[in-house]
């Protein structure tokens, strides 16, 4: 199973992914884009949100 995997070294912290899929992404204490764990990657929003990262900083691993 792919599991998307943040550069945090290219992340602005828009939020974009936060907005549009708040079940696999979220802002951790430490205020850095931390993804969620999930089963399954694969739905229509995390899709959508790694597709608008405006960085292009959410890779697959
Ligand atoms: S959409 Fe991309 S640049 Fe914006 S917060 Fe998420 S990972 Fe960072």
């Amino acid at each position: 199973m792919k599991t998307p995997v943040v550069d945090l070294g290219g992340c602005i912290l828009c939020k974009v992914c936060v907005e549009l899929a708040p079940h696999a992404f979220q802002i951790n204490d430490a205020g850095f884009v931390e993804v969620l764990s999930l089963d399954d990657y694969s739905d229509k929003d995390t899709l959508e949100a790694i597709k608008n990262c405006p960085r292009d900083c959410i890779t697959w691993e």
